[in-house]
């Protein structure tokens, strides 16, 4: 992995520890990353946060775990992207990248002659075929609430998928979800056979040290689970959930939700309905199946094929 990095453009001097940027070729894009060498031997891990500019918590919690992560207390290595898509970041873009207006989540494995957020992907996707475990850190986005949750790909078959389960289930958030979604990060990754993870925490363009400090302690724990980092890991209690249904708004216009974040809702339950500037109700969205409401958008502003809410489904 640290070869991959290296050919990438990050080089550290021989040094254990080093930062840098990653340059995504033929675009003005380039990542700041730090690269930590362990001592013993163990897993390369590659750690990502902010493939989406406004998921300030996961972004923090990246920056953190580079600066505290040393080389003497690790197994193996880490790279830690902090934050991947910078481009959107400092323009507080939901979801989409300023340069091609395309969700970076959506485009992976990416491709070597692409768009902007198509060579992002590709980039980041070289590292992950070099990476043993692939951990991604996202959070609602700014207009989102969310309830904390971890995603893993079922995507590369039945091993990959079990032993991405297990080590999503070691963050210890609430919900874990299985995914069979094309095109996001854990997917990309579990296209070249490396196991992985999403995470989320945080919402609605905040941040907070409660939350950092929360979210680095999940990461920990599944480093633990890894063998990365020394200790027993905290076993946790959660809820295990098959898969993820997403409801996309059919208008553009105004989003009135009827249920809140966390509710348990029955199949045909009403979720909300989009109306015009006139108060004209547009279209009415019902839960296809039962679950717990995973995340809800808080704007009052929707486009057309955004997603309004997503139901974990047991
Ligand atoms: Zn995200």
């Amino acid at each position: 992995m640290l070869s991959t990095v290296n050919e990438l453009g990050l080089t550290g001097d021989g040094n254990t520890k080093y930062s840098g940027w990653i340059p995504v070729e033929g675009t003005p894009m380039k990542m700041p990353a730090t690269v930590i060498k362990g001592s013993n031997d163990g897993p390369n891990i590659l750690i990502t946060g902010g493939v989406h500019g406004g998921e300030y918590p996961c972004i923090e919690t990246a920056i953190q775990l580079a600066n505290e992560i040393q080389s003497e207390s690790l197994s193996g290595n880490i790279v830690v992207i902090h934050p991947v898509n910078t481009a959107a970041f400092l323009a507080r873009m939901q979801y989409y990248g300023p340069y091609d207006g395309k969700n970076l989540n959506r485009v992976f494995p990416g491709k070597a002659s692409g768009t902007v957020s198509e060579r992002i992907a590709y980039t980041v996707n070289q590292i992950q075929k070099e990476a043993d475990f692939f951990i991604d850190l996202h959070g609602g986005d700014i207009h989102e609430s969310l309830v904390p949750f971890v995603i893993y790909s079922k995507n590369g078959g039945e091993e990959l998928a079990e032993k991405s389960r297990l080590v999503a289930e070691s963050v210890g958030f609430p919900y874990v979800v299985g995914s069979v979604s094309e095109g996001g990060s854990i997917s990309g990754a579990a296209s070249v056979g490396t196991p992985g993870f999403l995470a989320e925490l945080g919402q609605c363009g905040q941040w907070s040290h409660g939350e950092v400090a929360e979210y680095k302690a999940g990461i920990y724990n599944a480093l633990k689970h890894l063998g990365s980092i020394a200790g027993d890991p905290d076993q946790h209690q959660v809820t295990q959930l098959q898969k993820m249904t997403v409801v996309k708004s059919l208008d553009e216009g105004c989003w009135y939700p009827n249920v809140r974040l966390n509710e348990e809702v029955n199949k045909g339950d009403k979720l909300g309905e989009i109306r015009d500037y006139f108060g004209n109700t547009l279209s009415e969205y019902t839960a296809e199946a039962s679950g717990v409401l995973l995340y809800l958008v808080t704007s009052l502003a929707i486009i057309k094929d955004d997603p309004l809410a997503a139901i974990g489904v047991a």
